[in-house]
């Protein structure tokens, strides 16, 4: 099996985005009587091979609406599609069934366990998947070259630069080819070099894989390497903006 974009089975039509969010607002409650809106009538859509930025001050509303598109939270008004498919008022097992085939998440902090080798982290999770030993096995040293570690799938995290942490948290992501990408400040913990060749890194998974991708960042550095910018700003997500140097020969590897 090969780590690529999946041929479709799904009701998405050619020119339908891969990711939609339309009209979302998630309200938790408060602690006393009242709510707080962590989003309010959000909307966005991102298509295949497309990466977004989503920046913005903190609390304002950037992780809820990651979790929200991992259909991790059901949002209190609005629709989520993913490949076309409606995902907030589906039945839990179908739900979990579509985050672990269709959904790569990627958040700030690896979390590898130390007992375990960056191949054997992988090849944990297509054993939840139900795939077979050599199976998995050979999709984690695929997931793992495509990442830059076909070197290293015998170091366990403490082996491991903060960097490469990253990279098999990027590789761990990918093994269910799955069509979004949802990354959460995936440079923080970073210097810049190591934070910029992970950006890189994203920007060509989207490419070659065809996926659609939102990353939260802080880093507006790395805002050009991506097609488009939004902002958020206490739970209200700005127009989308075209960043004008994405396809610029300075900024391609
Ligand atoms: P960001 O990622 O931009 O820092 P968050 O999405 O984490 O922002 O949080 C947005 C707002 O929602 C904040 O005011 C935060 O305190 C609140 N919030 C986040 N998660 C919860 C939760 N589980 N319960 C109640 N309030 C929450
Ligand atoms: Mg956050």
């Amino acid at each position: 099996m090969t780590i690529t974009s999946k041929p479709s089975a799904s009701p998405r039509s050619l020119n339908e985005p891969v990711l939609s969010v339309k009209g979302v607002t998630l309200e938790y409650p408060d602690g006393s009587d009242g709510v707080l809106t962590a989003l309010d009538s959000v909307s966005l859509s991102i298509g295949p091979g497309e990466m977004h930025s989503l920046v913005g001050p903190s609390g304002s509303g950037k992780s809820s609406l990651l979790a929200v598109a991992a259909t991790l939270i059901s949002p209190t008004r609005g629709s989520v599609r993913i490949d076309g498919e409606e995902v907030t008022d589906l039945r839990r097992r179908r739900r979990d069934h579509i985050r672990r085939e269709k959904i790569g998440m990627i958040f700030q902090q690896p979390n590898l366990l130390a007992s375990l080798t960056a191949e054997e982290q992988l090849v944990m999770v297509e054993d939840f998947r139900g795939v077979s030993r050599r199976d998995a096995v050979s999709r984690a040293r695929e997931a793992l070259e495509v990442v830059g570690l076909s070197n290293a799938g015998q170091r366990r995290p403490h082996q491991l630069s903060g960097g490469q942490r990253q990279r098999v948290n990027i590789a761990r992501a990918l093994m269910g080819s799955p069509s979004v990408l949802l990354v959460d400040e995936p440079t923080a913990a970073l210097d810049h070099d190591r934070s910029e060749s992970i950006v890189r890194l994203l920007r060509r998974l989207t490419d070659e894989m065809g996926l659609a991708t939102l990353m939260v960042t802080h880093d507006t550095d790395f805002v050009p390497l991506t097609d488009v910018v939004v902002t958020m700003r206490d739970g209200v997500l700005s127009d989308p903006v075209r960043t004008k140097t994405a396809a610029g020969p300075a900024l391609s590897d």
